[in-house]
């Protein structure tokens, strides 16, 4: 089966591609269509998602998988949650949001998080395939590390006491909200 990975973000058409492989399926870049994604207009995780890959499969007529995610900041109220790729409104980098998380939490020493990813396969038989996956953890005061994207540089991870911006690609795949919804669409594949 061919699927289009339905996603802009380079960081992420890594880590789906990467962790899709056993599917057998023939991943496809967006790039190689003169597509625009949608604007995410919806307020939940599974809107957002089935907004982009019900968009790019309708327009193709091939397969789309499309993830929606996002960081949750218990002592923020969970912000920036759903609107974390557009937290602190133009910000120009991934670094200026972190930092701005940074600022905004301050002091606080409650500093529990969990990233959260919904990935939805829309088929051009009209069905969509649904997978949640979360990962909890800390901010931390400072960054550290530079693999992975977003937010990963402030987000330590206890089950292996670095940040997930320490981890290699296979690391994070295997504990990561993305990974693991991913890991539960491969299993409906048997
Ligand atoms: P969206 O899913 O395109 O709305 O973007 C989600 C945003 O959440 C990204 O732009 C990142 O800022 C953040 N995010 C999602 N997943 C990760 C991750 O694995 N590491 C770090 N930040 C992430």
């Amino acid at each position: 089966m061919k699927v289009i990975i339905a996603t802009g973000n380079p960081g992420k058409v890594k880590e789906i591609g990467l962790a899709i492989a056993p599917l057998g399926w023939e991943a496809l870049s967006l790039k190689d269509f003169q597509l625009e994604m949608p604007e995410e207009t919806e307020t939940t995780y599974e809107g957002n998602a089935l907004l982009k890959s019900r968009a790019i499969c309708n327009a193709t007529g091939i397969a789309a998988l499309a993830d929606d995610s996002g960081l949750e900041v218990e002592a923020l109220g969970n912000e920036p949650g759903v609107y974390s790729a557009r937290y602190g409104g133009d910000l120009p980098s991934d670094q200026a949001r972190y930092e701005l998380l940074l600022k905004n939490l301050g002091a606080n020493t409650h500093r529990k998080a969990k990233f959260v990813s919904v990935v939805v396969v829309s088929h051009p038989d009209g069905t969509d395939e649904f997978y949640r996956g979360e990962v909890e953890g800390y901010i931390t005061r400072e960054p550290r590390g530079s693999g992975g994207f977003g937010y990963d540089p402030v987000f330590f991870v206890p089950d292996y006491g670095c940040t997930m911006a320490e981890l290699t690609p296979e690391e994070k795949h295997a504990i990561s909200h993305r990974g693991r919804a991913l890991k539960a669409l491969i299993a409906a594949h048997p």
